[in-house]
Formats: structure tokens, C-alpha cells, sequence
């Protein structure tokens, strides 16, 4: 089985528990107007590679992997646009090695046809961009319906998940927004973490390498002070939703 790959990293520390293989798929059905990854949006570049050639470059840094409790992440792009191939990549891994695996998702793809995919998936990265569904169209191009099913369908199946909401000033900010997140973040059961990425502008160069123009120019970074009163709206709203729940 060939799969499109844009990269891989063999020593991640972010994106899941431990030190991780990341590989990142190539292939994104989005448009967000903050993507760090412009370059990996076309199903047509990256390069091909075998299962068995990802298993053999993961293979020479196992011992790294298991002695932190890391294992292997699948990012992109968009990992469940090539879910075969992922599916079949976490299944041997869990064989050979029994090795953690992480899917980092938008959440986008139906996920009652990703079931199998997710059965094999043991902590789920879910980019949650925005909660409010017009405010998600103008910032990725689609409606957040689908992320928002696919997050109530991990809470219902009992799946682990981190929530991330990459966090940019003048896009999703609203006081009202950050509650209604944090509100629906804690109507979920199987939440271990809630990342809030500030929004950064080091993946510009990569518009500009295409010949596109950049959406967001001009559009600052937030400040400390900024993601702070950030992550306090998203946990009172969590907080609000728990009690309701009493
Ligand atoms: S989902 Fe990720 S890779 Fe796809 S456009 Fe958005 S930020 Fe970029």
C-alpha cells in the first residue's frame, strides 16, 4: 500500500505524550487562511512511500520511542483523506510493536466511515477552529458541522482526545465564541487536554513560495495577556457546562 507523504519528523514532542514519529500526510480538503502547511494542500505532491518503508524508519528510532511513552503521530494535511493507508500503518504498528498511536485530525471526513481507523487510534488531536459555524466557513472554507459530530462521536465511543483551537486575534476572539467552545468542550466526555496554539505567522513563506497571497496579513500574533484570557473564557465555559450537567 503507497501512501503521499509531505514529511516526517522522527523526535516530536508536541503533538501527543513522549517523543513521537511524526508523519505528515500530504492532501488537505481545507482552506484555512492561517495554514502553517500551504504546501500541503494538493493530493498530487509530496512523495510516495510504502508502509513498509515508513515501519523501517520508525523501526531505527524504536527504542526513543518506547522508553518515554511516545509511539507514532499521524498528522498532515489532512491524515483521514488517506485513512487506508493509515488505518493499514497504525494496524502494523500495533503488532509489531504494540506502539501508541495518535491521529491529528480536523475532524472533517464523516467519521462513522473512519470507525475502524479511530478503533486502532488510541489518543485523537482535534482541531476544533472555530465554534461558530459561519465564522468556521469564512475561515476554512467549510462548515463545522461534521468536526463537531466527529467530536461527540469520540466523546460517545470513549475515546481519548486533546482539543486544539489554534488561537488567532480578530478571528476568534469573540468573548461569546470562547465561552460557546469551552461550553461545548465540556459537554464531552474523554477531553484530557485542551491546547490553545497562538496563532503565528512562520508558515507565510510558504504562500508566498506559491505565488498566493497571504489571507491574514497583517493579522498580529496574540499576546501573552491574550491566550491567557483565552484559555480562562474556554475553561469558565467548560466549567458552566459541567454544572449544568449536575
Ligand atoms: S486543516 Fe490544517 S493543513 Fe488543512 S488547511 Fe487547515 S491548517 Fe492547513
Amino acid at each position: 500500500m503507497i501512501g503521499r507523504i509531505h514529511s516526517v519528523e522522527t523526535f516530536g514532542t508536541v503533538d501527543g505524550p513522549g517523543i513521537r514519529f511524526i508523519l505528515f500526510m500530504q492532501g488537505c480538503a481545507l482552506k484555512c487562511q492561517y495554514c502553517h502547511n500551504r504546501d500541503t494542500w494538493s493530493l498530487n505532491d509530496g512523495k510516495e512511500m510504502t508502509i513498509e518503508e515508513v515501519l523501517s524508519e520508525i523501526e531505527s528510532y524504536l527504542p526513543y520511542y518506547r522508553s518515554s511513552g511516545g509511539g507514532l503521530t499521524v498528522s498532515g494535511g489532512e491524515p483521514t483523506l488517506q485513512g487506508p493507508f493509515v488505518k493499514e500503518l497504525f494496524r502494523q504498528v500495533k503488532e509489531r510493536w504494540d506502539l501508541h498511536t495518535t491521529l491529528d485530525t480536523n475532524g472533517v471526513n464523516e467519521v462513522t466511515k473512519l470507525a475502524d481507523l479511530y478503533d486502532l487510534t488510541d489518543l485523537v488531536l482535534l482541531d476544533i477552529k472555530h465554534i461558530n459555524n459561519e465564522k468556521h466557513m469564512s475561515l476554512t472554507g467549510v462548515p463545522n458541522t461534521r468536526t463537531l459530530e466527529t467530536a461527540r462521536w469520540l466523546s460517545d465511543h470513549g475515546k481519548k482526545m486533546w482539543i486544539r483551537h489554534v488561537f488567532v486575534p480578530t478571528i476568534n476572539d469573540a468573548e461569546e465564541d470562547l465561552l460557546e467552545l469551552g461550553r461545548f468542550i465540556g459537554s464531552l466526555q474523554g477531553v484530557e487536554k485542551v491546547d490553545i496554539l497562538p496563532y503565528h505567522q512562520m508558515g507565510v513563506y510558504k504562500w508566498e513560495h506559491l505565488g498566493e497571497k497571504y489571507p491574514l496579513e497583517g493579522v498580529p500574533s496574540p499576546t501573552p495577556e491574550e491566550v491567557e484570557r483565552a484559555q480562562r473564557l474556554i475553561d469558565q465555559g467548560r466549567k458552566e457546562a459541567v454544572q449544568n450537567k449536575q
